[in-house]
């Protein structure tokens, strides 16, 4: 299972710089992971200032 990101998101960015496989980016009004590229590291979910990202 991949990390998920909700509407929480301000569109920050700071989960993307964080991620080590580059899984994270921009979508329409917030940051989505994208599924088959994430390893579930979990780096992300401690960066996210609004508690957005959930495994
Ligand atoms: Fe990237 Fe790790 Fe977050 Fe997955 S869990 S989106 S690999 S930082």
């Amino acid at each position: 299972m991949a990390h998920k990101i909700s509407d929480e998101c301000i569109a920050c960015g700071a989960c993307a710089a964080a991620c080590p496989v580059s899984a994270i980016s921009e979508g329409d009004g917030k940051y989505v992971v994208d599924a088959d590229a994430c390893i579930d590291c979990g780096a992300c979910e401690g960066e996210c200032p609004t508690g957005a990202i959930t495994e």
